[in-house]
């Protein structure tokens, strides 16, 4: 006799093993507890043991309807924070989770049989996370896929097909990436207005045919149409162009702007999983009391997420170009940022930014973007970065790195117009001269006023019965628990 309520509901979440993925699909799974569902997030092994490493042992146990479980990604086991390498990982996700994955949903049948927990009744799975729509299928159950990035960049992945088929992708030879050849329009793909290659997800910037990135991308388009459901982490407001294209393709997208959702209702007395959430690396606090001796909007805030690497030659010319600007900044630098080595910062430079500069090695990312000191964000645009920044009313430099990338900074500079973008082949001279642009120029200003409407917009967006709000419960009622 099952000591669960037969109508609870219990949704497994897989995210994608990357910390930008992760953090989504942590929040998702806390508003959907919140909601009154039993969940099982699962984690590869390798983030699950950096995920205690960073907030202690024990410290992910003896939460009530939420628990964890773990799969090996089937990559070799490695110490400490390292990245792991995203080309193995992808592969070996895709030949080798499957197996272990049907193995946790053995156990948890087990324990459902066992009366310990409820039944699966559901699966949120990141859409990069192919085995989990197999299982899903095998048990007749519902599946909703997190898209980790932007609506259009999910626009952008469809056309990929289409690209091949034009004999646009891919490149006929490494000449084709300076020669002006990614300036070709592409604006024959509906929404996105003036779009050129360059702005599509950087994964076609490739001469192989047979490229695996491309295939993967290709794979996870063609399923989408099986799901039962698309969750996009973004708002109707920032991209109703792009969601009038594509609800007119997909019978089941819902947007929910799933960040500053999940930090509203945190506040919420009845939700004891406030404390829990889903850092890979340690967080350093110090940098917020750092913030509170810095006047309003003054201070840079720079920091390029978790997988952006760079040769220190380029770090050093961000650092001199901060250094230069004269303006306060907090400087989020990873231990694994720069290419094939430590960070070498000389003593001189230490020594000219003792009086306003602060390092430190993670942060708390959200509560320092909504920290009142915080005049402007120098960012790699990731998806998740890119909204919190909006969320907070933050004014941006972007220096895409790779992936998603170029496309949200083309949507942050061109469309939305509260960011200007950092030349790939980055120079002290202008990081120094975009510095004070954004921080006291004219430019700066006006982007601030537009950051500050999509924040009203987000915070709209959020509140009770608003379009997010109201998503979240459709989605819940209309597919999660639909009944039969
Ligand atoms: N993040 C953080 N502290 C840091 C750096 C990043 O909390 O010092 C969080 C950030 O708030 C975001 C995620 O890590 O939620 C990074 O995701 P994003 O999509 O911006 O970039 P990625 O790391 O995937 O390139």
């Amino acid at each position: 006799m099952s000591n669960y309520a037969e109508t609870k509901p219990h949704a497994v979440l897989t995210p994608y093993p990357l910390q930008g993925h992760i953090n989504p699909m942590f929040k998702l799974a806390k508003l959907l507890h919140l909601r009154g569902f039993h969940i099982t997030f699962v984690n590869t092994e390798y983030n699950h043991k950096r995920l205690l490493k960073s907030r202690g042992p024990n410290s992910l146990d003896g939460f009530i309807d939420f628990s964890f479980e773990t799969i090996p990604d089937g990559l070799t086991p490695m110490d400490g924070d390292v990245s792991q390498d995203l080309d193995s990982l992808r592969e070996s996700i895709r030949k080798n989770c499957y197996q272990p994955f049907c193995e946790v949903l053995a156990r948890l049948k087990d324990s459902a049989n066992d009366g310990l927990i409820p039944p699966v009744s559901c699966f949120v799975s990141d859409s990069f996370m192919p085995f989990t729509m197999q299982v899903a299928e095998e048990l007749a159950l519902p599946i909703v896929l997190l898209f980790p990035s932007s609506a259009f960049t999910f626009l952008s992945v469809l056309h990929f097909k289409t690209l091949i088929q034009k004999g646009l992708i891919p490149l006929k030879d490494e000449s084709y990436l300076t020669n002006g050849y990614l300036d070709t329009k592409v604006d024959w793909i509906p929404g996105l207005r003036n779009f050129r290659l360059k702005d599509l997800p950087d994964f076609i910037r490739t001469t192989d045919p047979n490229d695996l990135m491309i295939e993967f991308v290709i794979e996870v388009a063609d399923r989408f149409h099986k799901a039962s459901a698309i969750v996009f982490n973004t708002s109707n407001e920032l991209e109703s162009d792009i969601m009038n294209v594509l609800d007119s393709m997909f019978p089941s997208l819902y947007t929910i702007h799933i960040g500053p959702f999940a930090s509203f209702l945190n506040q919420s007395p009845q939700n004891d999983l406030t404390s829990l959430d889903s850092n890979l690396w340690k967080e350093d606090t110090k940098c917020l009391e750092w913030l509170e001796t810095n006047e309003p909007g003054s201070v840079v805030y720079v920091n390029f997420g978790s997988i952006t690497v760079m040769s220190q030659e380029k770090l050093l010319e961000f650092a001199w170009g901060l250094a230069n600007s004269k303006k306060p900044f907090l400087w989020i630098i990873r231990p694994d940022l720069v290419i094939g080595g430590s960070v070498i910062l000389s003593s001189e430079f230490v020594n000219e930014i003792s009086d306003r500069g602060l390092i430190a090695s993670w942060c708390p990312q959200e509560k320092v973007l909504n920290h009142p000191s915080i005049g402007g964000f120098l960012t790699h645009c990731g998806w998740n970065s890119t909204t919190e920044s909006i969320c907070a009313g933050v004014p941006m430099l972007c220096w895409p790195f790779f992936g998603d990338q170029p496309t949200n900074c083309r949507f942050i500079c061109n469309e939305w117009e509260i960011g200007l973008e950092i030349d790939t082949d980055v120079k002290r001279e202008e990081v120094e001269k975009l510095i004070n642009e954004l921080m006291v120029g004219e430019k700066g200003k006006k982007m601030k006023e537009k950051a500050m409407e999509l924040k009203k917009k987000a915070e709209e967006d959020t509140r009770p019965y608003g379009s997010s709000y109201m998503n979240l419960d459709k989605l819940i009622k209309e597919v999660l628990v639909k009944q039969k």
